[in-house]
Formats: structure tokens, sequence, C-alpha cells
């Protein structure tokens, strides 16, 4: 896969995303990333990218004409995303459909956002990491690229980890333990140091329920709907 990001701090990049297995699988070029400067595209001296909202108000927009401009000298196909609090909310369904793509160019707002036009000129597709809002595009667009890339094959080192992980089976996943068997008087549950395979898958399955019912209601009832289908 690789990554195109557009952004007015390419110093950001590659941040968390060069450790760990997002980093070590950029090493091994599992995934490539390039930043491109907006403010390389800028028609002043001063690199300007922004101006007053047209209508009034507070904060700057970022220019069509800047960010046009650094979009048609760097895109070459595939996805155009534009991490957005108004976007299709990230979801791990999404996740999953974007870490099978080869091609991506991401771009981070700044300021109050971007011009409506460019989104509009580049049939430019919106995505959310949550209801809340940040102050850049890139902090979004790495933790979209931390979910993404860790499901390209051959990044997370046992493919069978991903299965239990939350989302994957609708459900969140069951609770994780280590050794010392007793901590503090607490001891890790018996069945999980059985050896007993099935008991033990039995026992995460009904753990996984009782989470998923307990923390979050809205995915235990979709859930439930889908095995009533
Ligand atoms: N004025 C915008 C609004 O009210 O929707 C918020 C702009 S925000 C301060 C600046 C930039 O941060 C946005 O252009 C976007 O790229 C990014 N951003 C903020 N919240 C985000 C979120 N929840 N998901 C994805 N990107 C976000």
């Amino acid at each position: 896969m690789k990554v195109k990001v557009l952004t007015i701090f390419p110093e950001l990049f590659p941040g968390f995303l060069g450790y760990s297995l997002t980093g070590r699988a950029l090493k091994e070029g599992l995934w490539a990333m390039e930043t491109v400067n907006i403010r390389d595209y800028a028609f002043d001296k001063h690199g300007s990218v922004d101006d007053t909202p047209c209508g009034g108000g507070a904060g700057m927009i970022m220019r069509p004409d800047v960010l046009g401009a650094a979009i048609k000298a760097n895109y070459n196909g595939g996805r155009i995303i534009y991490m957005s609090p108004r976007g299709k909310p990230l979801t791990q369904t999404l996740v999953h459909e974007l870490s099978s793509e080869t091609d991506m160019t991401i771009i981070c707002g700044r300021f109050e956002g971007i011009d409506e036009r460019v989104i509009e000129a580049f049939n430019i597709e919106e995505i959310s990491i949550g209801d809340y809002v940040l102050t850049g595009g890139e902090q979004a667009a790495q933790i979209m690229l931390d979910a993404v890339v860790r499901l390209i094959p051959g990044v997370l080192g046992n493919t069978e980890s991903l299965e239990d992980e939350s989302f994957e089976t609708g459900l969140l996943e069951h609770p994780q333990y280590t050794r010392p068997v007793v901590w503090e008087d607490r001891k890790v549950p018996e069945v999980l140091m059985s050896g007993h395979h099935q008991n033990i898958a039995k026992w995460r399955k009904e753990k996984a329920l009782e989470l998923t019912k307990e923390k979050r209601p809205d995915l235990y009832k979709k859930y439930l709907d889908s095995k009533e289908v």
C-alpha cells in the first residue's frame, strides 16, 4: 500500500507509525508513506494556505487554489480521503476495506477546515475518527493508518491474534490475563490454566458476550440481530 499524506506539518510523520509493528512494516516495505507539504503549493513567498471564511465568522479556511494545486500535482489514483469530523465514522469494517487498497491519498485539514469546493471537485471521501473535534487531521490520519496498516498481510506476526479481537466478531474481546497466576490475592480464572481448549473457548465466548452486553449494549444488540437473520 502506498500512502500520500497532504499536510502543512510533514514533520509530524511518520510519528508513532514509525514505531512497533507499523514502523517495522514501513522499514520492510509492507507499506510506504510519502508526505506532501501543502505550503509548497502556496502562491506567495510566505507560504500562505488559508484565508478568512466567506460570510464571516471565526477562524481561517484552507484555500481551494493552494490545496487544489497540491492535489493535482500529487494525486495518482486510488482513494482520496479528507480526515473530517463530519465524515463517515471509522469502524473496523471500514478499516478492513481500506487495508486492501493499493493507493491512498489523505488530506489533513487544519484551522476551521478546507474549502467545500475542493471536496466537490475531487470527489473526496470524508472519514471521521469520532464525534469530537481535533486541532488537525494529522492525528486522525495516523490513527486511521495505524488501524489499517496492522491488517495488511504480514504486519501482525500471528494472524490468529486478529480472530478474537474486539469488533472482529461483532463483540468486544474477552478479558485477558498473564502470569503471575496470583497477583495481590487475585487469581487468574481456573479454566484458563486448565489446558482444556474447548472449555477455554466456551469461557471466552461467554465473557465476550457478557462484556459487550455490559459495556456496549448497542454492539450487543447489533450482534444478536445479525444472529437472528
Ligand atoms: N470547523 C470544523 C468543524 O466544526 O467541523 C473543525 C475543524 S478542525 C478544528 C481542523 C481539522 O482537524 C479538520 O479539518 C480535520 O482535518 C481534522 N479533524 C478534527 N476532528 C476530526 C475528527 N473527529 N476526525 C477526523 N478529522 C478531524
